[in-house]
């Protein structure tokens, strides 16, 4: 039942943030844009080797995943995830990720291990 509560408790907290630090949560989705790296592909990358964390009102969050919902007014729900198009998971380019189902996310990856990724769809 871990899940549930999980499940849960990231709902109600984006409807909070969108309902009520809605400016707050944007500028800081854009500082941490402004302070990654842009790659010759176009990511916008961090400067941690792992996947970069932010704390925001007490919650943690992944900074991919955090910036997708804060700038795209999105609410995601347990079962959707944030998606990387350019498979770099370091990536923060707003460009670059896409809301989709974990079965979406799966399709994603068998096919880059196919076919790789073709930039010019970004
Ligand atoms: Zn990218």
């Amino acid at each position: 039942m871990e899940d549930f509560v999980y499940l849960d408790t990231s709902l109600e907290r984006w409807t909070d943030i969108h309902a009520h630090h809605k400016e707050e949560a944007r500028q800081r989705a854009l500082s941490l844009i402004a302070a990654g790296t842009t790659t010759d592909t176009g990511c916008i990358v961090t400067n941690t080797t792992a996947v970069r964390k932010v704390r925001f009102k007490g919650a943690q969050y992944q900074a991919y995943r955090f910036i997708y919902c804060a700038l795209k007014d999105v609410i995601p729900s347990f079962e959707e995830v944030i998606r990387h198009r350019c498979h770099n998971r370091r990536c923060i380019n707003p460009a670059h990720l896409d809301i989709g189902s974990r079965a979406d996310n799966k399709r994603d990856d068998w096919d880059y291990w196919a076919n790789g990724v073709d930039f010019d769809y970004l």
